[in-house]
Order: C-alpha cells, then structure tokens, then sequence
C-alpha cells in the first residue's frame, strides 16, 4: 500500500520535499467498513490551498497523513452492508493505492463512458462550471463569454456550456495548441494565449462587442485584461484564482481597488464567488440529469491528462498548477 504523505507545508510554490512517499500495511476492515482499492486519483487546483494552514472554507491536509483528494476506487472487501466486493465508487481516498471507509461520502458509480469521467466532466469539475455559468453567469443568446483555462475540465465545459446557450465563447488558455484545440475541437468562436506579449489587444480584439459574461478561473493578468472589457451589467462567476494560489505577497502596486470598485458600481457589474458543493450540493442530480446525455451525444468534448502511476503524482499536480496538463489531470493507479 502505497501513500503520498503531506511531508510539510510550502511557502509559495509547493515543491517535492512537501510530499513523502511510503509503503504502509493494508488495513484491516472492521465491521460496517470497506476496503478500497484506487483505480483513479484527481488531480485539482483545490489541493494547493490544503497544502496550507490558514483559514479557508475546509479543513487543512494534516501533516503525516495522505493527502486528501477525490478517487474512483473498487471495493475489494466490504463489511458494509450497502456495498459489495467489486463495486466501483467515487471516494475520497486520497493520495494512497488503498483505503479504508465507513462509506460516507461514498457512492457508486452509475454507467459511465469511463469510470474516471466520474472526477472530471461528470463530476465535481463539470458540476462547477454547469452552476456556475449556468445559475450565476446567466448566459444568453448572442452574448460574449470569455473563460480562461479553457482546455481544463472547468474551463472547457463553461466554453461549451456556453456555445450551446448561443453565445459568443471567446477562451484564455496557455499555448498555441492548446488554443487551436479550444476552436477546432470545441468549437470556441476564438481562443487567445495569455502568453503573448500582445494578449490583452488580442482579448480585446475578439471581443468587439464587450463581455458579458467572465468565468473567472485564474486571476492575475487575465483579469486585468478582462475587466475594461466587461460591458454594463455584465456577470462574474468567481471560480477561481489559480494564478495566484502559490503567491506569498500581494502584486505590485498602484492599489487599483477604487478603479476595479467604480468600475463595478457604474457598470453594475455582479461579481459572486461559489464553492461548488457547499453552495450547489443539493442540485447535483439536477446537473448529472443536464450533463450526461450531452456527453453522451458528444455535444460536449473532454478530454483526459492521464498520468501513470502514483509516484508520478507530485509532479504532475505541479505541473498541472503550472498549466502543463493538457485537459483533466488523472493519476492512473491501478487497473
Ligand atoms: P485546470 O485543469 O484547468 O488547471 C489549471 C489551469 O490554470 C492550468 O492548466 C493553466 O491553463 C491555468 N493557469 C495556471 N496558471 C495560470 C496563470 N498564471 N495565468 C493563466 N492561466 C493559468 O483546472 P480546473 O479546470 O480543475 O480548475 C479551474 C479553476 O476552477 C481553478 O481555479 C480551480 O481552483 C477552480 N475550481 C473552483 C471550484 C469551486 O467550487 N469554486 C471547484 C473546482 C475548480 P493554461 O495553460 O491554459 O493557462
């Protein structure tokens, strides 16, 4: 049994030495518990923040233990007696090839194209950004909708949420090839790269009728090349700030909070933040009922990161901050 342990807590990016790696026994399964075999780990930008220890919306990753993250597992034995030998579930795991559960927050997995789908486009990543754009973006016909990180499983799916309720999806993400997926693939209007020199004439460009709508999911750069283009009453799901999770200090000045302040007072801008399951958890059935004959249909694209083996999972979670990945990361475990 093999685990990833939080080895220590980073300052700024998270490094190798912040994880350990050991073998541990397999537990043993007292009754009304299951024992849990890791098929797939998520990898997700919601790690970083519980690498630290400050006041946050959930409780900290504790030092010495593996570290939290969401898998679909197989229950190899089971004293439970709602599941059996052989069930695949979506669990919380962890960073560890084995683990032990009393069943709560644990569920089994209905059919699905692949069992893995269950941590991305048909899970907690999907769920996000079907709330998101769809209860607190609002989007309608014929409006603009910019979304960075557009090739992840958060960012892709609010892109083509998007172009299914006729609007104009202008997407941010990292690379040539990542851009000329979001057009080709899935059918983005355009897609800029925010590392050009030029990005922000750019996202302007192909926005010549303003924004409407910004999925925020990275912050930074991307947002201060978005907020003068955002037009009267346009709305802002705050889905994240990946950019910035890994900062120690504050960017440098002038303080802009007056100009970003009147700016939203008078364009009547709404800006809201969420997290997901604390302020959605009762609509999931509602988006799984929306989002599986989309994917089923292939009206919706994903794609998968896979990585192999859970050595490799350090790396590719800072890979993945750094957007290096390529769609969902997944740390492929065991068969
Ligand atoms: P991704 O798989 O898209 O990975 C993060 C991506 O962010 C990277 O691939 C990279 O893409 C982009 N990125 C990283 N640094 C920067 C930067 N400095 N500037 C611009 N882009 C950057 O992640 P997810 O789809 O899983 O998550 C997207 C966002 O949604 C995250 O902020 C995450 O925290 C948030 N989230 C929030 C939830 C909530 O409940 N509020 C729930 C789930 C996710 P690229 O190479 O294209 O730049």
């Amino acid at each position: 049994n093999q685990a990833w342990l939080l080895a220590s807590r980073p300052h700024g990016e998270p490094v190798k030495e912040n994880f350990r790696l050991v073998e541990q026994p397999i537990p043993d399964v007292k009754d009304g518990q299951i024992l849990l075999r890791t098929l797939y780990l998520s990898l997700d930008p919601y790690m970083r923040g519980r690498m630290d220890d400050s006041k946050s919306y959930a409780a900290p990753a504790e030092l010495d233990q593996p570290m939290v993250g969401g898998t679909v597992s197989e229950v190899v034995e089971s004293k439970h007696a709602d599941f059996q030998q052989g069930d695949v579930v979506l669990a919380q795991s962890g960073w560890q090839s084995y683990a032990v559960s009393d069943g709560n927050s644990v569920a089994k997995l209905g059919d699905l194209p692949h069992p893995s789908w269950a941590l991305g486009i048909l899970g907690m990543p999907g769920f996000t950004a079907y709330m998101g754009l769809m209860d607190i973006g609002q989007p309608k016909q014929g409006e603009t909708l910019v979304v960075a990180a557009a090739t992840g499983p958060v960012g892709a799916t609010v892109g083509q949420l998007g172009k299914l309720q006729g609007c104009h999806v202008v997407g941010v993400a990292g690379g040539e090839e990542k851009c000329r997926y979001a057009i080709e693939k899935l059918g983005f209007s355009a897609c800029i790269d925010h590392h050009r020199d030029d990005f922000a004439e750019q996202l302007a460009a192909a926005c010549p009728d303003g924004i409407d709508i910004y999925f925020e999911n990275v912050g930074g750069k991307v947002f201060d090349a978005v907020f003068p283009l955002l037009n009267t009453a346009a709305r802002v799901p705050v889905c994240g700030l990946v950019s910035g999770y890994s900062s120690r200090e504050l960017p440098p000045g002038p303080d802009r909070t007056p100009q970003i302040m009147g700016g939203i007072l008078k364009r009547r801008i709404r800006m809201q933040g969420f997290i997901i399951f604390q302020d959605y958890g009762d609509r999931y059935p509602e988006f799984l009922k929306a989002m599986t004959p989309l994917v089923e249909q292939q009206k919706i694209h994903y794609r998968e990161h896979m990585i192999d083996g859970l050595e490799n999972a350090p790396q590719a979670f800072f890979d993945m901050l750094k957007g290096k990945n390529f769609g969902k990361t997944v740390v492929k475990v065991a068969q």
